[in-house]
């Protein structure tokens, strides 16, 4: 009998570790699909420890990215400003190896650096450092030089912080670092603020698209993700998942931003992107409708319009939950086509600031047919 009730006890406990165990390791898997041709990678290239003035040991915000799904982060502690420099003693560099050293769990992370001025020209991020120590000068254009000697993506953060209505200002001392090639991207959003004119540079200047966290404490203290928020995030079309391939993808421009429910980004990755979130999974004819359903598998809602089209009547307007199918009948003046199309006008993916994403999607015979099976 002692035995037995031996056996029991560690019966149960064994139960009880594993089910703590399977609790403390839930994870969100992949957020968006690929897109031909490349990987859609999620990632955080702005963001603070406790070697700056963050409140978080680095290999925290590898877990955080790990549990929230995030394919990539940059650890990116001021230069300039280290308040916690008495019991941090290490170098520039500490933070990043402590993060790069531990179980990062598929996620791949980046060296960077925040280089933090006054304005003009404030703070800019390099990324993909070798060493940060050299950062350390009097200059900014030193510090910033030094990062480009190592051939680091450099970009302008938060623009808008602490102007008159948030609204960034292009200064000469701006004009002088992109004539130079020492800017290659903006963040036109930056934890909550997004900033427009930025977007508006971005396209003018052809600099690539930035949305991080800059997350200072723990990110569910930032941000309600138990309540279906999400930090910030910069979403870079690679054609791996590397470091290498994530610095190519920066350096050409393949990205798009996620702020709060709605993307930022260019025509040419948005319209694949959209195409494989939102899925035509079944069509139903009779003679005079069609029933579409559209499955939404990306992780947040997408609003859109139907454009009129002529000899077709179909709902104005529609939401696509996220996780969900989406069903609506789209009914003929005449006969059922075997083919036709649907313009949609997506309200909550920009590619500019006032200009919503156009997609054509094809209902087709062939659909149709299957989907009446
Ligand atoms: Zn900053
Ligand atoms: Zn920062």
């Amino acid at each position: 009998m002692k035995r037995n009730g031996y056996i029991v006890v560690c019966f149960f406990i064994i139960i009880r570790v594993t089910f703590v165990f399977a609790q403390s390791n839930a994870g969100a898997g992949k957020l968006l699909p690929d897109i031909p041709g490349y990987r859609t990678l999620c990632c955080d290239f702005h963001m603070h420890t406790v070697f700056s003035d963050g409140s978080v040991w680095p290999t925290v915000r590898v877990e955080e990215a790990w549990q929230e799904g995030l394919d990539a982060i940059a650890i990116t502690d001021h230069i300039e400003y280290r308040p916690h420099k008495d019991d941090m003693t290490s170098d520039f560099n500490r933070s990043f190896s402590i993060a790069a050293d531990s179980r990062p769990n598929g996620v791949v992370v980046i060296k960077g650096s925040e280089i933090t001025r006054a304005m003009p020209p404030g703070h800019f991020n390099a990324i993909f450092l070798q060493d940060s120590n050299p950062l350390d000068t009097e200059l900014y254009m030193d510090a910033i030089q030094a990062a480009a000697d190592q051939s680091a993506f450099i970009f302008w953060n938060h623009p808008g912080w602490r102007q008159p209505d948030t609204k960034p200002i292009w200064y000469e001392e701006h004009t002088e670092l992109f004539e130079k090639g020492l800017m290659h991207g903006i963040e036109i959003v930056n934890d909550r603020e997004y900033y427009p004119e930025a977007f508006q540079y971005c396209l003018d200047k052809n600099l690539t698209l930035m949305g991080n966290s800059d997350v200072h404490s723990p990110i569910h203290m930032a941000w309600d993700l138990d309540g279906g928020e999400k930090r910030p995030m910069t979403v870079v079309f690679a054609r791996e998942k590397s470091i290498a391939s994530i610095k190519e993808a920066l350096f050409d421009r393949r990205t798009a931003v996620y702020f709060e429910k709605k993307l930022f980004g260019h025509e040419p990755f948005l319209v694949p992107l959209i195409n494989q979130c939102l899925q035509v999974k079944n069509v139903v004819a009779d003679e005079k409708s069609v029933f579409v359903e559209i499955y939404n598998c990306s992780f947040f809602d997408y609003k859109c319009m139907i454009k009129p089209v002529e000899g077709i009547s179909a709902p104005e307007k529609l939401t696509f939950y996220d996780g969900k199918k989406a069903g609506f009948t789209v009914k003929f003046t005449d006969e059922v086509k075997g083919r036709f199309v649907l313009p949609l006008l997506m309200e909550n993916v920009l590619i500019a600031p006032e200009k919503g994403l156009f997609v054509e999607y094809v209902v087709s015979a062939k659909t149709i047919m299957e989907g009446s099976h």
